[in-house]
């Protein structure tokens, strides 16, 4: 249920999501959102908090129970992610250690692989991540430099990566390479690489605008020697079509992360405003902030049943490229809107950090630069007119 539309309910939500709904509630408040402050601090969330998410059956949610998840549907990882965004949380990488990451293994891995990595980021003992940004490609994910020669049973990887969410914990790391430099987006390849891997290096632990407790981070590889049997999808230059058939679930993840935001702006607003004094009432009671809420409930809402329905769409695999990038696209402008109206109610109050609203702010923006610009959402869609 969500606190600002009490009697809203999705398409999708059984009776048994709204049970998973309750346990994920109760779990990130007591997890996330007391410890929000020290992980901000550090600049990383502890590696505790991932396998006490991992034992509460909170990670790889709709991967079967066979490879260690929990066997459900594509919706309850999409409503944890809901949950996770309500606690006020900023810092815990779980869209892209639980919801990206590991579909990468289910769709293209082998039998054996699924079975010996899957378990372990399930349980939280492996924290994941993907590796495509580079200094020099972001955008242009053709334009990749990092290489991958075969070398007898071996692949040796050279090259760097930027922005890696998780990149600073992470055990497991599904890496973009060339493995036909010449080939252009047809020599493109994916690699499942653990952290252990000789010639595997960490660069610095990045300096946001927001989200200071995730540790968004460089990696490196030198030589780094991976078993052939590595490639995922045991193929090479699969790794573009690969890459296009998975953005779509990280674009919806996005959207749903946006979404869940702006509900959990509005919310600490309207408390904010009933409690706040000014000219001998709350500034609830002026009529510019009654208009301006009603204005941010609306575009929430209107956002909120658009991305359900993309939500729906996935969960019966009907999620086209097309439509998940109008969902990024959508929800994530709404957000950036609401959240600065919302700001502004705050008044100084909501300029600092200490207040939920002024990390939100924050860590809002980034949404419309990650998992694809909102000009290259643009480019998409308009593919299809
Ligand atoms: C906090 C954070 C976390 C991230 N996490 C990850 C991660 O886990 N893994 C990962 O691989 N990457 C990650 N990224 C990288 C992110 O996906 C890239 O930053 C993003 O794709 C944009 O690439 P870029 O930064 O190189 O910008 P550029 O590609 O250099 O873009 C610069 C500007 O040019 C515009 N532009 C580019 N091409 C076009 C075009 N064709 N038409 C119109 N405009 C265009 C862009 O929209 C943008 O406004 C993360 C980034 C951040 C900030």
């Amino acid at each position: 249920m969500s606190a600002l539309f009490p009697d809203y309910r999705p398409t999708w939500e059984s009776d048994d999501h709204r049970l998973l709904r309750e346990h994920a509630r109760a779990f990130f408040a007591k997890e996330m959102t007391p410890n929000q402050e020290r992980w901000a601090e550090q600049k990383y969330v502890d590696r505790e908090t991932w396998r006490r998410t991992g034992e509460a059956g909170l990670l790889l949610l709709d991967v079967p129970e066979e490879y260690g998840g929990q066997g459900g549907d594509a919706a309850m990882e999409y409503l944890v992610t809901e949950e996770l965004i309500y606690s006020l949380d900023t810092a815990f990488g779980m869209g892209v250690g639980s919801t990206i990451t590991p579909h990468y293994v289910m769709n293209y891995g082998s039998e054996e692989q699924k079975k010996a990595w899957l378990p372990r980021i399930a349980s939280g003992e492996w924290i994941a991540a993907i590796a495509m940004t580079e200094p020099g490609a972001g955008s242009d994910l053709q334009g990749v430099r990092t290489t991958a020669r075969r070398d007898g049973d071996e692949y040796v990887i050279n090259g760097s990566k930027t922005f890696i969410s998780n990149g600073g914990s992470a055990d497991f790391v599904v890496v973009v390479a060339k493995t036909d430099p010449e080939a252009g987006h047809r020599g493109m390849s994916l690699f499942a690489v653990t952290a252990d891997t000789p010639g595997f290096e960490r660069g610095r632990v990045l300096e946001k605008i927001g989200r200071h407790g995730a540790d968004t981070a460089e990696l490196f590889f030198n030589d780094m020697r991976v078993p052939a049997a590595n490639l995922l999808g045991g193929e090479e230059g699969q790794g573009f079509y690969q890459l296009m058939n998975q953005l779509p679930r990280e674009r919806l993840a996005i959207a749903v992360d946006a979404v869940s935001m702006a509900e959990a702006a509005v919310l600490q607003t309207i408390d904010y405003v009933k409690e706040r004094g000014a000219f001998g009432k709350t500034v609830f009671d002026f009529q510019n902030t009654k208009h301006e809420l009603a204005y941010c409930k609306t575009e929430v809402y209107t956002a909120k049943v658009f991305v359900d329905h993309c939500v729906q769409l996935d969960v019966d695999g009907r999620l086209d490229a097309t439509t998940a990038s109008m969902a990024k696209l959508k929800a994530t402008e709404m957000l950036d809107d609401v959240v600065d109206r919302c700001l502004q109610l705050f008044g100084g109050y909501g300029y600092m950090m200490e207040y939920p609203i002024a990390q939100m702010y924050a860590a809002a923006r980034v949404m419309r630069i990650y998992g694809g610009t909102n000009e290259i959402m643009k480019e998409l869609i308009a593919r299809s007119l």
